[in-house]
């Protein structure tokens, strides 16, 4: 697609519901169509929207092998409800091998790298087989997110990206969960608003952002999946 015709589909998806936005995403790349998910709330109500839509999405998570166990379990409970297959993508290593070529506990000492490793570098093969690719990303989510688009160019991995609830708030996720009754994470309701890996994970405490608890020793709030890798020395405790 062209940035013309990109602009154009994401300022006429605007403002249409997020099934509006996967439906084009199908019909625009027939069978080329790939959805990453985490299973935050977000990525939750897209599942359910596709499989509620029937749209053939290739949906799958990246299992780093280092997930909480309430993850996994809601990765099973989605499948069993919406009777969806989840496939998980794992890194070329495990935690063992990883461990043996780079020393303990990567995520302490350099959790770009072990991002790149366990996320990045397994999404950019999984993105050969794509033409788009389905986030779940909103805009106020973080300042590296704020100017995303329905629809955008994403140059890292050569795809067009479809962000179905880039306008969306986290109220307008919650209503949608509550209306449709859709299995999210039980740690959300233990201070954890977004959650990644075990490890690079912690609870928030009252008024901080809702990603402080990710990566909190260090000046760093993306994997590497939507943007630059924010690789600065750890903040000042
Ligand atoms: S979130 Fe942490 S443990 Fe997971 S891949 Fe990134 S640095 Fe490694």
């Amino acid at each position: 697609m062209s940035p013309a015709d990109i602009a154009a589909a994401s300022a006429s998806l605007e403002r249409e519901p997020p099934e509006e936005a996967l439906r084009w995403a199908v019909q625009r790349f027939p069978g080329r169509v790939g959805f990453a998910t985490a299973f935050g709330p977000e990525g939750c109500v897209l599942l359910e929207a596709i499989a509620r839509e029937q749209l053939a999405v290739d949906v799958f998570t990246l299992d780093t092998g280092l997930l909480f166990p309430e993850t996994v379990e809601l990765w099973r409970e989605l499948e069993r409800r919406y009777g969806i297959r989840v496939r998980g993508v794992q890194p070329s290593l495990t935690v063992a091998e990883q461990e043996l070529a780079q020393g303990p506990s990567l995520w302490q000492r350099a959790p770009d790298q072990c991002c790149d490793l366990r996320k990045v570098q397994p999404l950019r093969a999984e993105m050969l087989q794509f033409d788009a690719w389905i986030t779940a990303i909103r805009r106020d989510q973080t300042p590296e997110r704020a100017r995303a688009g329905v629809v955008e160019a994403d140059p890292k991995f050569g795809l067009v990206k479809v962000n179905p609830l880039a306008a969306w708030t986290s109220d307008q996720v919650w209503a949608r969960v509550q209306e449709r009754d859709i299995p999210t994470n039980p740690l959300h309701g233990r201070g954890y608003p977004s959650i990644g890996c075990a490890p690079c994970t912690s609870a928030v405490r009252p008024g901080e952002e809702p990603r402080a608890g990710r990566w909190r020793a260090f000046a760093k709030t993306e994997c590497g999946l939507h943007g630059r890798f924010t690789s600065k020395p750890p903040k000042e405790s």
